[in-house]
């Protein structure tokens, strides 16, 4: 068959053109299809996860030209597409993120340099009215993050059921602005100083956010002491990243935390990011700054104490606009975090389970005891010094 080689009308050129809108129009139908069903796949992924829940909404016209969408050009340079089972390999969903969701979410760092802007109010739940016979609180008001309350049940149940101890008390837990000036001014009055490294500043308190508790003890015979976490009480340092919880103020990272030892300050952050934490030795702010290393192309991976492998990856916000794009891997149920700074974490449940890794750290070789300008000691946590400078703290003055 020879193939006619008549110059082309102006008609014969449009309805060419016609034609091939056509194909496009039908390619962009199914590619819609696709993403439908990603996205159906997803939500429901999301109804699961209620912690994904609520801060996520899935802009379906950004589903099909996302990262990851294999693309070819042909000779005319038009871009012609990979078949749908080369794609679905390497598809990427996306998710609109609020950028307003910076500032909300388990892994919020609020410290000195950033403050808590969001409202927690609207999450806390009464302690009183959800917590087990295994521990105590100090009032009807304490209250928590509804997220971290079920792990804090498990863990003093199982720290009750490990040691018999059942004497730990939440002596404060979420925090009112005007409480955190309450106590930051009593501690000024305290010291006779200007600023303090014991109460965090009005407004860059962890407190504040709902996700930070301080044990005390309170005894059966109704006396009551201070929390050291040393002798049974180790347990809980020991176990505190399997339910989601870190030490964070450790006395060997002050100078970072700017907040000296807190034996008592516990912070939810969700497992597996509780137990790289506590695993690699690094204190909140360090790993914040770790994840900006790490993006969904080279995301961090955690296998946690029961070995369930995480993905975790950075997203900077687009501070440009309201809302940010954040890339997910397809098929995977995944939390997303802001980071209370410039952008959002996200944590995508890989769904196999992989041999325990070790993050720890080799130990840095002890020279000799010194101590930082908060008087801790920066060498070794379980040396003596550390323990007297807690012992003559009050409970109630805490970061
Ligand atoms: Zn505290």
């Amino acid at each position: 068959m020879t193939k006619k080689s008549t110059p082309k009308t102006k008609k014969q050129i449009n309805e060419a053109a016609r034609r091939k809108k056509k194909r496009k129009r039908a390619f962009r139908k199914a590619m819609d299809v696709t993403a439908a069903v990603l996205i159906f796949g997803l939500f429901g992924a999301a109804v699961a996860y209620p912690l994904a829940t609520g801060m996520i909404s899935i802009n379906p016209m950004t589903g099909q030209e996302t990262l990851g969408t294999v693309k070819e050009t042909d000779e005319n340079g038009e871009f012609i597409f990979e078949t749908t089972e080369a794609t679905t390999e390497t598809f990427y969903e996306t998710v609109t993120i609020d950028n307003k969701d910076i500032y909300k979410g388990e892994l919020i760092l609020v410290n000195a340099d950033y403050p808590f802007e969001s409202a927690a109010d609207a999450n806390i739940l009464t302690l009183f009215e959800e917590k087990t016979d295994s521990y105590s609180v100090s009032g009807m008001d304490v209250g928590m993050q509804e997220a971290a309350v079920e792990p804090l049940n498990n863990m003093l149940d199982d720290f009750y059921s490990e040691t018999g101890h059942n004497d730990i008390l939440v002596i404060d837990a979420f925090r009112t602005l005007e409480k955190q000036q309450e106590l930051y001014d009593a501690d000024l009055e305290r010291t006779g100083l200007d600023t303090s490294t014991l109460v965090a500043l009005p407004g860059h308190s962890e407190h504040e956010s709902g996700y930070a508790l301080d044990f005390s003890l309170f005894f059966p015979d109704g006396s009551s002491g201070d929390y050291d976490g040393t002798g049974d009480y180790n347990w809980i340092d020991e176990h505190c990243a399997d339910y989601g919880f870190i030490l964070r103020y450790p006395a060997d990272k002050t100078e970072i935390t700017k907040i000296q030892y807190e034996a008592w300050h516990y912070r939810y952050v969700g497992k597996p990011h509780a137990y790289y934490i506590m695993q690699s030795g690094i204190c909140l702010e360090e790993y914040i700054d770790q994840l900006k290393e790490h993006t969904i192309e080279s995301p961090l991976e955690i296998v946690d104490s029961d070995g369930s492998a995480y993905a975790v990856y950075y997203v900077p916000a687009e501070t440009d606009k309201t809302v940010t794009y954040a890339p997910l891997l397809a098929d995977h149920p995944y939390t997303i975090s802001g980071n209370n700074a410039d952008g959002f974490i996200i944590t995508a449940d890989l769904q196999e389970k992989r041999e325990l890794v070790s993050y720890t750290k080799p130990v840095e070789e002890v020279t000799g005891i010194t101590t930082d300008e908060y008087g801790n000691v920066v060498t070794s946590k379980t040396s003596d010094a550390v323990s007297s400078s807690t012992t003559t703290t009050t409970v109630y003055a805490v970061g």
